[in-house]
């Protein structure tokens, strides 16, 4: 298919092309710092896309069973030596044989996690690499809601909680402190894990540095994540992963809508066929504005409305843009940036109609990868 606009709405368009830019951004690092590179799904998992990114990343991070198994049917398919990388707050008895065999890595979040299932997840996969996640107790983070080392965070052991001999037998130490952060704060976390940590590394084959640095975003200085790799490579002589899921989407497409409704309720109000609460969550979460194509801050152009989505939750509105023209019922509405952390999050709240995927292909074809209706929605009920 050639024609957008015979693409019924709402859906989400990723490029081939810009995720490819990513991902080269991210090889490049790869090649210069020695650092392995993986793709956190639970921020991006188009899975159509995985013959692209599977020829740059070394693998995937999963955050239970589900993603652990999409990371090795659908990523390694196209890559036999992808690394699956498993970790959550908590595995269960009923999961971990699944999970040890689907994964190279698995990652525990507390000693009480490593004392009940380590032996057995080498049990089950004999060659597994096994690591427990740290929590520095450092974060910059700008919001309590991502900051995975805030007060009584359930993420990741602290200093205090460690127990020297249940370390003895791990490959590796993992931290993910970061949320949509520059190298700085990369820095300033390291220099915690290492002061506090680094006593521990002695018998440890890799670092695993999470996710949460915002790499492909202008303005990031690759050069000094590259040294700081480096330099910590060298003096430790350790293996280094990061894991970012945000850096791989980052600017890789949008999500199109169109206008149902324009009125007036002392200011102009357009409805739109997608939804903030559905379908950009973060944007009420974190919360953050999305930028519109062609749109400006309210009152910026000549034409303000209230843009707001199609469910009956009264705060289920994406902000106040202004126009060029007045909107007209049936324009497009073009939300950017909306490909990471927005369809690994849908609901089908109110029964609204989940936006179909559309995959631009490098070579500038475009793919409808994944429509959704009705069986999706009832499917999911009983
Ligand atoms: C969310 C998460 C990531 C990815 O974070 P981004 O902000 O999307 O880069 C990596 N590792 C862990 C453990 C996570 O929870």
């Amino acid at each position: 298919m050639a024609d957008k606009r015979a693409i019924e709405t709402p859906f989400y368009l990723c490029k081939e092309k810009l995720l490819e830019r990513n991902l080269k951004i991210l090889d490049d690092i790869q090649n210069r710092s020695g650092a392995k590179i993986i793709l956190a799904l639970k921020g991006f998992a188009m899975w159509s896309t995985f013959a692209l990114v599977s020829k740059y990343l070394k693998g995937c991070t999963a955050s239970g069973v589900y993603e652990a198994r999409l990371a090795r049917e659908e990523f390694s398919r196209y890559n036999r030596d992808a690394e699956v990388h498993t970790y959550s707050p908590a595995f269960k008895e009923n999961e971990i044989e699944e999970i040890s065999k689907l994964s190279n890595h698995i990652v525990f979040n507390s000693i009480n996690q490593i004392n009940k299932f380590l032996l057995k997840a080498k049990e089950y996969n004999p060659n597994i690499h096994t690591s427990l996640r740290i929590n520095p107790e450092v974060s910059a983070s700008p919001k309590d809601i991502y900051n995975p080392c805030g007060l009584y965070s359930r993420l990741g052991t602290t200093l205090a909680n460690i127990d020297e001999s249940a370390l003895n037998s791990l490959d590796g130490l993992n931290f993910h402190a970061l949320c949509e952060q520059n190298v700085e704060a990369l820095e300033e976390v390291l220099k915690v894990f290492e002061k506090n940590f680094s006593k521990y590394f002695k018998n440890l084959k890799y670092i695993n540095f999470g996710g949460g640095h915002h790499i492909t975003k202008k303005g990031y200085d690759i050069e000094k994540l590259i040294c700081i790799i480096k330099e910590f490579r060298l003096k430790y002589q350790i293996d280094v992963y990061l894991e970012p899921g945000e850096a791989v989407g980052w600017e890789t497409g949008y999500l199109e809508s169109t206008v149902l409704d324009v009125f007036e309720n002392g200011m102009p109000v357009a409805i739109l066929d997608t939804s903030a609460e559905a379908h950009m969550p973060d944007t009420l979460a974190m919360p953050y504005r999305a930028d519109v194509r062609g749109a400006g801050r309210s009152g910026e152009k000549k034409y303000t409305y209230r843009l707001g989505g199609n469910t009956c939750l009264a705060g289920d509105i994406m902000g106040d843009y202004s126009f060029d023209k007045p909107l007209k019922i049936g324009d497009r509405v073009i939300f950017e940036d909306q490909i990471h952390y927005t369809f690994v999050k849908n609901t089908t709240f109110n029964g609204i109609k989940l936006p179909s995927l559309v995959v631009e292909r490098v070579d500038g074809s475009l793919e409808v990868v994944k429509e959704f209706g009705y069986k999706e929605y009832r499917d999911r009920l009983s």
